[in-house]
């Protein structure tokens, strides 16, 4: 058996491997990372169309755009030349006329809301000669209470769009205009509720400047302390997706998905993604609660068991044991999953015994 030929080129001097179907932005970000680019997102498809992510090819009248590039054995390829980084900073001045507040968004907007920033500092980029004209039309009026479409800050990248549609595949957004009058809408213009947008927040998390936010976390925007991201498990369903905890102190104020999760590799549900605050919310219960005359009163642990066994033995012995049914939480670990079914046919005698991953 012979093993495949391998695929060489010349990186900024370099001779480097390449697999087949790679593009010069993988592999240059293979040997390096410092080719920019805003448009790109590792699970899209690449568009080519804010061009930060330029390169030499030697034989090429003009710079290409890396990410719709593939590699080819014998290239020539210059990503760090004057020429280019000249190149880039007037592409960045002119991304950033677009977005002149760029650059002091609050990173709890999202995964990627700093991406913009960062490169406004590399390229000192304030929009200078092109600062002027813009294009898009916030939506800072839709009445959703998760997501802000704060489109004063867009750059038209389309990563919420393509995610929406490759990712997600809920087509909920798109582009509408041409021009100055280009914008990110929903079908009859309407708010995000009526499209058919399910919520997931993907759009959040790729969105390079912050257009695109969770609403309540930016209620913690000014919470004192420092922002720290712990990775944890998203307790909701049986998926158990991967997800980094915002917190300020002792206070959470975000969640944001676990690109390298296993199980959901940068995706979350609107449940993970959003219902992150009732985890503190002020109508949690802290203490038991049983019923006395109609009224729900305080109780201690030992109480309220007792109360439930004689509620549950009451029912078998009205309906008959199969009267008692047990749904355990897909997140449970195992000796917990183990003991409520030993609990539901041992002491009920009844089968009845499921979990919520099956929904
Ligand atoms: S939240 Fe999800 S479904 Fe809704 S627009 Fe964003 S990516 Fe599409
Ligand atoms: S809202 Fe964000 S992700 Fe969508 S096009 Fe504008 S800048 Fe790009």
């Amino acid at each position: 058996m012979t093993s495949p030929a391998e695929h060489r080129l010349l990186l900024d001097g370099e001779s480097v491997s390449f697999r087949e179907g790679e593009t010069l932005f993988e592999l240059a970000r293979r040997h390096g990372d410092a080719v920019p680019s805003l448009c790109f997102d590792d699970r899209l498809e690449p568009l080519g169309a804010c061009r930060l992510c330029v390169v030499e090819v030697e034989g090429q009248a003009r710079p290409v755009a890396s990410c719709t590039t593939q590699a080819a054995d014998g290239m020539v390829v210059r990503t760090m030349t004057e020429a280019l980084e000249r190149h880039r900073k007037a592409l960045c001045d002119l991304v950033v006329s677009e977005n002149p507040a760029g650059a002091t968004i609050d990173p709890l907007r999202g995964s990627a809301s700093q991406e913009l920033a960062a490169l406004a500092v590399r390229y000192e980029a304030d929009g200078g000669r092109f600062a002027g004209a813009r294009s898009g039309a916030s939506r800072t009026d839709d009445p959703n209470p998760m997501i802000l479409r704060d489109y004063d800050h867009c750059i038209s990248c389309y990563r919420c769009v393509r995610v929406c549609s490759e990712q997600q595949g809920d087509d909920a957004i798109t582009v509408g205009g041409r021009g100055f009058a280009t914008r990110i809408t929903t079908e009859f213009e309407g708010p995000l509720a009526d499209s058919a947008c399910t919520f997931c927040g993907q759009c959040v998390q790729t969105c390079p400047t912050g257009a695109l936010a969770d609403r309540r976390a930016l209620r913690h925007a000014d919470a004192p302390g420092e922002l720290a991201a712990t990775r944890s498990v998203c307790p909701y369903c049986g998926v158990g997706c991967s997800l980094d905890i915002l917190t300020k102190g002792e206070r959470i104020v975000g969640v944001q998905p676990a690109f390298d999760g296993p199980a959901n590799e940068g995706a979350l549900c609107v449940k993970g993604q959003f219902a992150w605050e009732w985890v503190q919310h002020p109508d949690r219960l802290a203490t038991p609660l049983v019923r006395e005359d109609g009224e729900l009163v305080e109780a201690s642990w030992d109480e309220a068991l007792d109360r439930a066994a004689d509620g549950f033995r009451e029912a078998a012995r009205a309906h008959g044991r199969e009267a008692v049914y047990a749904v355990a939480s897909g997140r449970a670990p195992h000796e917990s999953a183990y003991t409520i079914q030993k609990l539901v046919r041992t002491c009920f005698q009844s089968n009845h015994v499921d979990n919520c991953s099956r929904a």
